[in-house]
């Protein structure tokens, strides 16, 4: 899993992108470390194969891509 991010389109900071919670738990958002700017967020997939890691890294994965495509 890639944890590469492009620099926050707002603060220009690089490398600074935490996935925190978004409204609820179930839904996870990339956030810039320096100012705060948001990705869409994403909601995690809770039902069906799976452990709660995994869901939980896919939810990451899912987050850090939004962040990707919009900056
Ligand atoms: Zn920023």
């Amino acid at each position: 899993m890639s944890e590469d991010t492009k620099p926050c389109p707002f603060c220009g900071n690089v490398g600074g992108v935490s996935v925190v919670e978004g409204d609820t738990y179930r839904w996870r958002v990339a956030q810039c470390n320096e100012c705060g700017a948001r990705a869409p967020d994403v909601r995690m997939v809770t039902i069906g194969a799976g452990t709660k890691e995994e869901w939980e890294a896919k939810a990451k994965e899912r987050a850090l891509f939004e962040w990707n495509s919009r900056a």
